[in-house]
């Protein structure tokens, strides 16, 4: 049977809705993958030299730039979750390359808005160059997302004493203050990599804790009191406690030490969530001359008699050589021995 006319254009009326409900299908879907995709993106590349992205740096290149307004909390760059591997030695020509507005010293200021922050990135250091190559590789391209005005400083024990962590943190503190203005100090092991860009080394209005996820500990907190690792105290925060131990030599307790002097300074810790604060630690066997300190037990005991009396107000060391590298400041100083 012929159709009629109306039929027709009724079946084609049809067709129509049909079609048009099909391509808003595939438009939805494209849309939904292509969201997926752009929040599971790891867009670090691995150290086998690729170029590290720019993404973030040209999209902000392309929005309106005002060097006198603040910049924006949170920083419009930030990417999330990173892929964070070891497996392939860095080049550090090509990540001074790849990072061109990093300055002499390991100096960076956004040049697009008014950091928020002056922070000022503190590391122990004692023989631990290919460490330090994979920390500078990953973290200048993140502190950069972060929008931060920030320096990168090295300080390198001299000598084969006893390692110190907590008194050359001390140094890195009192050092870097004679170069800038810094407001907020980030105190960071060489081996500890962010896993994502949103755990912002910046400081709060209650001292930090930044490697709370650690897969070292299975991606939790190995107890609830833990400050090891990477940790961010203001100026006002670290002057508050009197600085950090000089006396802890050899590994473990300063970082209990740190804690305890926070609390009985009534100040609590701040962290970032579990999934946020997840980071990678390069493995290693133990260093020669850092070796567990079995004085740690007692001395954590007894940190609110000495706190007042060990710190800030008793450091002494003398600074052996500074050295401004392209991506770092390395500062050599000599912390004497226990027995000084
Ligand atoms: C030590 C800390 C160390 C922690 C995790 C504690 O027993 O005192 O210094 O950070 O273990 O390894």
């Amino acid at each position: 049977m012929k159709d009629l006319p109306g039929a027709s254009l009724q079946k084609a009326c049809r067709l129509l809705v049909i079609f048009c409900v099909l391509h808003l299908l595939v438009v939805v879907c494209y849309y939904l993958a292509g969201s997926t995709l752009s929040l599971q993106w790891s867009p670090e590349p691995s150290p086998r030299g690729l170029k590290p992205p720019q993404r973030g740096l040209q999209m902000l290149s392309a929005n309106v730039s005002n060097p006198e307004a603040d910049c924006p909390d949170p920083s419009p760059l930030l990417v999330g979750p990173l892929r964070v591997e070891f497996s392939l030695s860095v080049d550090l020509k090509k990540v001074e390359e790849d990072n061109p507005e990093v300055r002499e010293g390991g100096r960076y200021t956004p040049k697009d808005c008014k950091a928020l922050q002056k922070v000022a990135i503190i590391i122990p250091f004692r023989n631990r160059d290919e460490h330090l190559s994979y920390w500078l590789f990953y973290l200048h391209p993140i502190l950069q997302r972060q929008q931060l005005d920030y320096g990168v400083y090295v300080i390198n024990q001299d000598g084969e004493e006893t390692f110190n962590r907590a008194k050359l943190l001390n140094v890195g503190f009192t050092e870097s203050l004679k170069e800038y203005d810094y407001d907020c100090f980030v105190f960071s092991d060489v081996d500890l990599i962010p896993m994502d860009d949103r755990n912002i080394y910046k400081c709060y209005s209650q001292p930090r804790h930044l490697s709370v996820s650690m897969d070292k500990f299975g991606f939790r907190l190995p107890y609830n009191q833990y400050f090891g690792g990477v940790s961010a105290l203001s100026k006002e925060q670290f002057e508050k406690i009197n600085g950090f131990p000089n006396n802890y030599w050899g590994w473990g307790g300063e970082d209990d030490d740190i804690y305890n002097r926070l609390v009985f300074k009534g100040m609590r810790i701040s962290r970032p969530d579990g999934a946020i604060g997840k980071c990678r630690m390069i493995r290693h066997s133990r260093d020669q001359k850092n070796e567990p300190n079995p004085q740690r037990f007692n001395k954590i005991a007894h940190t609110k008699e000495t706190m007042n009396s060990d710190g800030l107000n008793t450091l002494k060391y003398t600074v052996v050589k500074t050295d401004k590298f392209p991506l770092y400041t390395k500062i050599t100083v000599d912390v004497g021995s226990p027995k000084s």
